[in-house]
């Protein structure tokens, strides 16, 4: 699918990745930055013409919470990093502590809201 043009509402598009269990971005096609979230117009140079393209799911935690206490850990929110060059905040997890660290290696989860609704859940694996 990577390439295809926007055909329909933007979020739907998304949540419908997310039900294939996919992470679909959007990349700007004047300046190739990538966005996680649906804009409508590119933060780095104004483009308004974007295109989706699937993420592989695999990435890295760029950055996660102060309060972080490794002790109690549930879920939380981190930055993630995807292999693809583009950050967003996400849930991790529930996972071990050693496993938790600035630059670990993570990979998306689709995980199910009580509502019915999809969200995405990365879970740190091994290095
Ligand atoms: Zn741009």
């Amino acid at each position: 699918m990577t390439g295809s043009t926007l055909t329909s509402d933007p979020a739907e598009f998304y949540r419908e990745g997310l039900a294939h269990g996919e992470l679909r971005y959007q990349r700007c096609q004047w300046c190739a930055t990538r966005f996680s979230q649906v804009s409508l117009l590119c933060a780095t140079c104004g483009g308004t013409d974007f295109v989706w393209e699937r993420s592989s799911g695999h990435g890295r935690i760029h950055a996660l919470p102060r309060t972080a206490a490794p002790a109690d850990w549930r879920e939380c929110t981190a930055v993630v990093e995807l292999d693809e060059g583009f950050r967003m905040h996400a849930t991790l997890a529930p996972t071990a502590a050693h496993r938790i660290w600035r630059g670990a290696p993570v990979q998306l989860e689709v995980a199910a809201e009580q509502d019915g609704g999809l969200r995405p859940v990365f879970r740190p694996v091994a290095a």
